[in-house]
């Protein structure tokens, strides 16, 4: 065994609710069959044992830790994270006061034998799926529990009509009851918005999307969201010394261009921009009108080693549009130069304050997910990086928005950075 103390010890500080300093006082080193065992002042103690093959990180938890004075439990935070806890007997109403500080939900007592078998009879008889379905569970943070918060029997107002091959038109949207955020639930058949005919039904011919563009493009700075995001982005990259003395030709890519309006606004700021969409007629549009570097595929088929690094990837309401954006995030890692950013917009789930919110765009069928700030943080967590802002917008154009700044975790940061609330 070989300890070594952090002399004086890294503070940082942490915490949902109040804010706490906490002290990393050192490492221990362990070798296979060694063991350590942390006490309390009370008499609570439990054993830590190093394997060959990892550790036991407590003694049995329904034998030897209980006897001693703790009782496991495993408890899900608000961004879906578990942990495991060993509550000190005779401290639960302490620990019921830190439960609500921050936002933790006991998921499971492990204490005794019964609390054990209640566990093992929500497994089912293969002894590792839960019964629960995954229909019924958040795809952002995991919680199983929602309530249907809007219902559609028909398109609402402006939504554009897609040929759903006869299917009735029926749809939800459900709220987490962890995380706040919704997903649309219904049967019709989404290949429909997946083969191209999004921008044949969205904006017709190539010659509707050129049309669309140069609409924007005109608009005057104070009604134009674009304008706003380039600043947004520009200003906080000249922050990191990107676009200015540090990183003077500075690149980013923009997956999910679309029209072509961003790559248009950022290429007038020196920026070298390589756009990426998966309908040709937007990457034709896009190569013609806008004159940047145009990749036609989907991203999450893509080889991206094809793509090279950027300074920045942009993700502007595009993960919205997609079934599993924690793994559509998490593949951006490659494409990240040391010290990049991620910028990230997405529908907020503000938008159903709004008195005629079941016509609003936010909740137009092509969204499977509207964000709320929790569930936006804990998709940029899931997929392995860290929050640096987020912010609540109210668009030039009326849209509810939610944007973030993203940055690589940084791996020194530990156990600290799991528990720490970014900059929400
Ligand atoms: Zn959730």
């Amino acid at each position: 065994m070989r300890l070594d103390p952090a002399d004086p010890p890294r503070r940082f500080s942490i915490g949902f609710g109040p804010t706490v300093t906490l002290a990393d006082c050192g490492r221990l080193r362990l070798d296979p069959d060694e063991q350590v065992t942390c006490t309390t002042e009370a008499g609570g103690e439990y054993d830590v044992l190093r394997k060959s093959w990892g550790f036991y990180a407590t003694s049995s938890l329904n034998g030897r830790l209980t006897r001693h004075g703790l009782r496991g439990l495993l408890a899900l935070n608000r961004l879906g994270n578990l942990f495991l806890l060993l509550v000190e007997r005779g401290q639960e109403t302490s620990f019921a006061r830190y439960m609500a500080d921050e936002g933790l939900r006991i998921v499971q007592w492990l204490d005794t034998d019964a609390e054990v078998g209640r566990l093992l009879a929500a497994l089912d008889d293969t002894g590792s799926a839960p019964t629960t379905r995954p229909d019924d569970c958040c795809p952002i943070c995991s919680a199983v529990g929602a309530d249907v918060v809007l219902s559609y029997d028909a398109p609402p107002l402006g939504e554009t009509r897609f040929d759903w091959r006869g299917a009735e038109y029926r749809r939800e949207y459900r709220r987490c009851r962890n995380c706040g955020h919704f997903r649309s639930v219904h049967g019709m058949d989404l290949l429909a918005l997946y083969e191209g005919v999004y921008a044949d039904a969205t904006y017709g011919s190539s010659g509707g999307m050129r049309h669309s563009f140069e609409r924007i493009v005109a608009l005057p700075p104070e009604r134009s969201d674009n304008t706003h995001r380039v600043q947004r982005i520009v200003a906080f990259a000249n922050r990191l010394g990107i676009g200015s003395h540090l990183e003077k030709e500075p690149t980013i890519l923009d997956i999910g261009a679309g029209l072509g309006v961003f790559p248009w606004g950022m290429t007038g700021k020196g920026w070298s921009c390589v756009a990426l969409d998966p309908d040709p007629r937007a990457v034709e549009h896009i190569r013609k009108v806008v004159g940047c570097a145009v990749v036609a595929g989907d991203f999450m088929a893509l080889d991206l080693t094809t793509l090279g690094t950027f300074n920045a990837v942009t993700l502007n309401k595009v993960l919205e549009h997609v079934m599993d954006p924690v793994r559509m995030l998490a593949r951006i890692h490659p494409l990240l130069k040391p010290g990049g950013f991620i910028y990230i917009e997405v529908p907020d789930t503000a938008a159903a304050t709004h008195p005629d919110s079941q016509n609003r765009e936010e909740f137009f069928v092509e969204h499977h997910h509207v964000f709320s700030p929790m569930s936006l943080t804990a998709l940029v967590e899931r997929a392995g990086f860290a929050l640096v802002t987020l912010e609540r917008l109210r668009e030039p154009s009326g849209k509810y928005t939610l944007c973030a700044f993203v940055r690589r975790t940084d791996p020194d940061r530990g156990f600290g950075h799991e528990l720490s609330k970014g900059a929400v």
